[in-house]
């Protein structure tokens, strides 16, 4: 069954070693994606977008961000209308990075309000930190339930990455049964959008392999920046 898998570049390369790996390594990762039944949406920063939606456009790209509102006076922020403009079609909201910096799911919301009438489809992420293990039903919870609203009323199926915090760039992952359970609440929850989950958190092969059967794809952090990994993931789901 086809997978989306959602690579994050983060900030970890700088612009002349992202152009590199666009112009060295995506097209042998490109050839991989096109020979499988998988989606490869890559997202890198703000400042290689534009290069990577120029030379590949027939490819689909993501943002890591946009801003909360459409247009106005947010300085250093960027519109979902800019994005769609030059042909991204998908934006990562909600990281745990970025809530950590103080994101709350009400701006999470506005970020998805904006992006949705741009026809750019968020990845919205959620997920719980190791303490909040006991009682991930009500942190997801409130994660999950703003986005009711906005989707109800765009008519279109949500992409939630569920990321559990402790998981990311740690090299830990839950259990099969406990990705399982996380899974089918989100889908309980959700249950009218009709959602597709994705699994972040230190994928590797093996992982995207054993996690195939629960989820509908990946958010690939720090194996996506290694070409030959992330030709692996797209072979293993
Ligand atoms: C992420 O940051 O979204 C992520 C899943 O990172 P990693 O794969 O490195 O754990």
């Amino acid at each position: 069954m086809s997978k989306l898998i959602v690579a994050n570049w983060k900030m970890e390369m700088a612009h002349m070693e992202a152009i590199e790996w666009l112009h060295e390594d995506y097209p042998e990762v490109r050839i991989t994606a096109d020979n499988s039944p998988h989606e490869l949406v890559i997202c890198p920063s703000f400042t290689e977008l534009s290069y990577a939606t120029e030379h590949f456009f027939e490819d689909q790209w993501g943002a890591q961000n946009c801003g909360t509102y459409p247009l106005g006076p947010f300085t250093g922020e960027v519109s979902a209308i800019s994005l769609a403009e030059m042909g991204v079609f998908h934006v990562i909201v909600g990281h745990s990075e970025r809530r950590e910096l103080g994101e709350t799911n009400e701006m999470i919301k506005g970020k998805i309000e904006s992006l949705l009438p741009q026809f750019i489809n968020p990845i919205v992420c959620i997920g719980e930190t190791l303490e909040q293990r006991e009682s991930y039903k009500e942190v997801l919870f409130k994660q999950l339930e703003v986005l009711i609203e906005p989707y109800t009323k765009a008519d279109i199926s949500p992409i939630i990455a569920y990321e559990p915090i402790w998981a990311i760039g740690s090299g830990k992952t839950p259990k099969e049964n406990q990705l399982e359970e996380v899974v089918n609440y989100i889908k309980e929850v959700t249950a009218e959008l009709k959602p597709s989950v994705l699994y972040g958190g230190s994928v590797m092969p093996g992982i995207a392999k054993r996690f195939s059967p629960l989820v509908d794809g990946y958010l690939v952090g720090s194996a996506s920046l290694n070409p030959e990994l992330l030709k692996k993931i797209i072979l293993s789901c």
